[in-house]
C-alpha cells in the first residue's frame, strides 16, 4: 500500500506537485460512497494515479464484483474475449492462467468451451488464493481489469512474466487513461474506481512498459471486451445504466432494473446501438513474450 506523488510508470516520471490535471473522485462502491480520493495525471506519460493510500483489505471485503455470476451478459462478453485470444493464436490444449480471476467466472467459461488446462488465481478470493497457481508457467496469461489494481505496476508486470512461457501470450485489459477526462469524473467512475484502482496506464505507457520487459504487441483493442452486438451487452449501455442506477458499481451485479431501462429513451438507444460508439476509456493489448533468441 502506498500513496503516490511520483509517477511509477514511465522513465521521466511526472509528480503530483507538477500536475495540472487533478480531480477529486468519489468511491463508486455503495458501502464507501462517502470516501473521496485524488486522481492526478502524469504530464509525461498521461497515466493517472490515485494519490492517497487506503486500507484495501477493508475495501475488498465489500467488493461487489464478488457477486458476479455467469449469466447471459457474462457469457456473451466472454465469447468476445475468447475470440480476441483465438485470433492471437490461443488453441485447445494450451495452458491458461486467469490472473486476478475474481470469483472464477472466466475460468469456468473457458472450461465449458473445451479448454482443459485453465487455472485461476486471485489474492482476494479464498477459493483462488492458493499461490501454488503461480509456481507453474503458462502458454497464455489473462489479466483483465487487474493491472490497475496493483500498487507497483512494473512489479506486477514482472510477476506476470514469471508465469508466462517464452513465446507465450499475455492479454492485458485495463482502462486507458488517455481516454479518460478528469473534468468529468462521474462519467468515468467505472474506469477511475478509487481506491481499488491505483494506477491507470495510457495506451502508450502500457506499450512502453511492456516493451521494456520483453513483450511485443500482437493486437490492440480500443474498446472493452464487453462490447458486443447483443442488445444491452455493450459498455456504452453499461456505463449509462450504472450512472442512472446511482452511479455505484454494485448496480452492475444486482438484479436488472428493467423499469429504469424501459423508461429511458437514451438507455434504449445505447442498449441497441451502443456497440457502434464505444467509450474510448478501455483497452486491451495482447502481447507475445519474445523468445530468448530474439530478446
Ligand atoms: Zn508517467
Amino acid at each position: 500500500m502506498a500513496s503516490c506523488d511520483v509517477c511509477n510508470v514511465c522513465d521521466s516520471p511526472g509528480t503530483f506537485a507538477g500536475a495540472s490535471d487533478v480531480a477529486p473522485v468519489a468511491c463508486n462502491v455503495r458501502a464507501f460512497a462517502n470516501d473521496t480520493f485524488t486522481f492526478w495525471r502524469c504530464p509525461n506519460c498521461r497515466s493517472l494515479h490515485c494519490r492517497e493510500d487506503a486500507d484495501l483489505e477493508r475495501y475488498y471485503r465489500a467488493y461487489p464484483v464478488k457477486s458476479h455470476v455467469l449469466d447471459f451478459w457474462a457469457r456473451a462478453a466472454y465469447r468476445n474475449l475468447l475470440r480476441r485470444l483465438a485470433r492471437a493464436g490461443l488453441a485447445g490444449g494450451m495452458s491458461i492462467l486467469d490472473y486476478g480471476c475474481g470469483p472464477g467466472l472466466l475460468v469456468r467459461f473457458l472450461g465449458e468451451q473445451g479448454f482443459s488446462s485453465v487455472t485461476g488465481y486471485d489474492a482476494h478470493v479464498a477459493e483462488f488464493a492458493d499461490r501454488a497457481a503461480l509456481d507453474g508457467t503458462y502458454d497464455c496469461v489473462i489479466a483483465q481489469d487487474v493491472i490497475e489494481h496493483a500498487d507497483d505496476t512494473r512489479g506486477f508486470l514482472l510477476d506476470l512474466l514469471k508465469v508466462l512461457k517464452p513465446g507465450g501470450m499475455l492479454a492485458i485489459g485495463t482502462p486507458n487513461a488517455a481516454g479518460i477526462d478528469l473534468a468529468r469524473p462521474e462519467t468515468f467512475s467505472l474506469s477511475l474506481h478509487p481506491p481499488y484502482h491505483r494506477h491507470l496506464l495510457s495506451e502508450q505507457a502500457l506499450l512502453d512498459l511492456a516493451s521494456s520487459v520483453g513483450l511485443e504487441p500482437l493486437a490492440r483493442y480500443r474498446r472493452f471486451y464487453y462490447d458486443t452486438l447483443w442488445p444491452t451487452v455493450n459498455y456504452r449501455f453499461l456505463r449509462a445504466y450504472v450512472r442512472r442506477a446511482g452511479n455505484v458499481l454494485d448496480a452492475a451485479f444486482e438484479p436488472p432494473r428493467v423499469g429504469l431501462v424501459l423508461t429511458s429513451p437514451l438507455l434504449w438507444a445505447h442498449a441497441l446501438l451502443g456497440y457502434f460508439y464505444p467509450p474510448r476509456s478501455e483497452m486491451m493489448v495482447v502481447f507475445r513474450r519474445r523468445p530468448p533468441e530474439s530478446a
